[in-house]
């Protein structure tokens, strides 16, 4: 790679600072077994986040009604899609969404780790004071708990999305929140989280500095608990249990995953905790049959600058003169999560970039082959596909023929959409 500060010279970088829609394959891509090794981190991690999960959706399926039906667990479908198929031209292989823009709670992908992190907390709080529930959690919504966990707050950093999930869970449970926006937060977030009694502090910077923002804050006060979406494992855990539900889903379809028949999962990409929990949680079930990749803006595009150059969260995407203003507000991330680019690289296949015209024409073209509405930095994962077929050199190195093309199924990871007031989701479409 080029010398830092001289960027430009690598022609894929000048690319990237074009803004020039890109894909890049990682050639240093592991096997699961010497990836998972790396991310070191352990799968018992995920089942303690299934677990807790568990003991909660008693609790979950009281607190929020719409997930009564599937007994607390917060789950999305994982649906077909022939018409936005024929649209994208993908002739070889099946394409399925899957639509954690309807996922409970908060309706988008951070309802998975936003959700576990705020009850993870809520469980060591009630287990230090000596109340954790010895069967029945929906003891969390009874007096004693709910005095002890006034008493306490959580603080995070966000573009938005991740704020609502922390606040309208902490909000659910009696617990304080504060969630510190960045400049891109959109407005009709804040005003939710307001309307539910959680403090909003705006910042007039990028992500990172709200983040930071908010860790200085937390640290001030010992009653208080900091999501860090940097480095936080059980964000990531959460977001991982995904993998295992999923592997359910497709059993139930009756759709293989195997050797003979890949499975591609694309996942937008803001500063890389819930791709990456995703990811990690897919590699557990279905090992080097599944290949991961990841969808940014062309204005933000941190997680491929970060492993591309191998510079992780030493670099931001402003050292390429970008400025991280994308209609795709949930990826509006300027510097990646360094534990994810560092430790799970070997783990993802490849990265590419969409420009703001084309996530608005995909946002509308989902709508009208399927009906779907959804926020622009969701529908980045529909390109996926494309770049897949398209990239001889990648097919070849990873044995991948025109055969494991026709079994293979494609998932694009539809992250968040539902939450969205009626007027903006009309915007997205004119
Ligand atoms: C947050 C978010 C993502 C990406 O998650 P990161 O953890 O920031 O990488 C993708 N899509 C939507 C809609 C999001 O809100």
């Amino acid at each position: 790679m080029a010398a830092r500060g001289n960027l430009r010279d690598d022609p894929f970088l000048a690319r990237l600072a074009d803004q020039e829609p890109s894909a890049w394959f990682n050639p240093a891509v592991t096997t699961t077994a010497e990836g998972l090794a790396a991310s070191e981190l352990s799968p018992s991690i995920v089942d303690d986040a299934a677990a807790r999960l568990d003991r909660f959706a008693p609790w979950i399926a009281q607190a929020f009604p719409e997930t009564a039906g599937a007994q607390g667990v917060v789950e999305s479908p994982l649906d077909a899609a022939l018409g936005m198929q024929r649209e994208l031209n993908l002739a070889a292989g099946q394409l399925l969404l899957k639509r954690d823009d309807i996922l409970p709670v908060s309706g988008s992908i951070k309802a998975r780790g936003g959700v576990h992190e705020v009850l993870e907390y809520a469980e060591s709080l009630a287990n230090e004071a000596g109340l954790l529930p010895s069967t029945d959690y929906r003891a969390f919504s009874s007096e004693p708990f709910r005095e002890l966990i006034a008493q306490h707050r959580v603080v995070v950093g966000s573009t938005g999305n991740l704020g609502l999930s922390i606040g309208i869970t902490a909000a659910a449970l009696g617990l304080r929140a504060t969630v510190h926006m960045s400049t891109h937060a959109q407005a009709w977030k804040e005003e939710l989280l307001r309307s539910l009694g959680v403090e909003v502090v705006e910042h007039s910077t990028d992500y990172t500095a709200a983040v930071e923002a908010g860790r200085t804050a937390a640290q001030a006060d010992p009653a208080t608990h900091f999501v860090d979406d940097e480095h936080s494992v059980s964000l990531f855990a959460g977001y991982a249990v995904a993998g295992r539900r999923l592997a359910r889903q497709l059993t139930d379809q009756g759709i293989t995953v195997d050797e003979d028949h890949p499975l591609f999962v694309d996942l937008p990409c803001g500063i890389g905790g819930a791709p990456g929990g995703v990811a990690y949680g897919l590699k557990l079930e279905f090992g080097d049959s599944v290949h991961c990749v990841f969808a940014e803006p062309t204005a933000a595009p941190c997680m491929m600058l970060g492993v591309y150059t191998g510079l992780h969260d030493e670099i931001s995407v402003a050292e390429l003169g970008l400025d991280t203003h994308t209609v795709a507000d949930g990826l509006a991330v300027g510097r990646p999560s360094g534990f994810v680019g560092r430790h799970m690289q070997g783990l993802i296949d490849g990265y590419y970039t969409v420009t703001d015209p084309r996530l608005k024409a995909l946002v509308k073209a989902l709508y009208a082959t399927e009906g779907i509405l959804v926020e622009p930095s969701a529908a980045a994962s529909l390109e996926g596909s494309q770049w897949i077929a398209s990239n001889a050199r990648y097919l070849q190195r990873m044995n991948l023929t025109d055969q494991h093309l026709q079994n293979a199924t494609h998932i694009a990871w539809l992250t968040g959409g539902d939450m969205v007031p009626d007027e903006i989701q009309r915007g997205y479409l004119s």
